[in-house]
């Protein structure tokens, strides 16, 4: 079998946070422990451990979200800082070699990223995906790595929306239509 990483998409205040600009709400805070847990314990375990975070410019109008959402993890503002324990997580394991903090700026952390190059030059094929929101970011990550060959494992307790019925469609989809493991 071979290599395997963890992708954590987009667990900021912005996504979490009871006030945050585009909030998951209350599913999104309740898995901060599991985020948390998973993060380390790859971490710890010498995987390659992904931050793979949002980033949007202020006043970008070409952005085509910026007809869909509301402003949100623009740079340099405290809503795109990690949320809650999780800040402490990736401080004090920033400087290791296998933990990469990138930007993405779609919903997919393959879009425009070099993530692929990231994960293929260490001999990695499989993605582990924990983070928000399952229907929309989680989704179109998996859906690349799908179409890319990686093998694909999610973690339900790991993963929320503010859309409960979408976070249920996707969990579904992925393990019947991209063949991952939901665990
Ligand atoms: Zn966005």
């Amino acid at each position: 079998m071979g290599k395997k990483a963890l992708i954590n998409i987009d667990y900021t205040k912005d996504f979490i946070a009871p006030h945050g600009a585009l909030t998951c709400g209350k599913p999104g805070q309740d898995i901060e422990e599991e985020v948390c847990r998973i993060t380390r314990e790859f971490i710890q375990n010498g995987d390659y451990t992904v931050f793979a975070v949002d980033v949007h410019e202020k006043g970008d109008h070409h952005h085509p979200e910026t007809k869909l959402f509301p402003p949100h993890n623009i740079r340099g503002t405290e809503g795109r800082s990690l949320y809650g324990s999780l800040i402490d997580v990736y401080e004090q394991n920033k400087s290791e070699p296998h933990v990469y903090f990138m930007d993405k700026t779609r919903y997919s952390a393959f879009a425009g990223t070099d993530l692929e190059i990231k994960l293929r030059e260490r001999g990695i094929t499989e993605v582990h995906l924990i983070g928000v929101c399952t229907d929309i970011c989680v989704l179109h990550t998996a859906v690349d790595a799908y179409n890319k060959g990686f093998t694909i494992v999610v973690y339900k307790n790991a993963a929320a929306s503010f859309n409960q019925a979408g976070h249920e469609w996707a969990l579904g989809h992925f393990e019947g239509t991209l063949g991952a493991s939901v665990v």
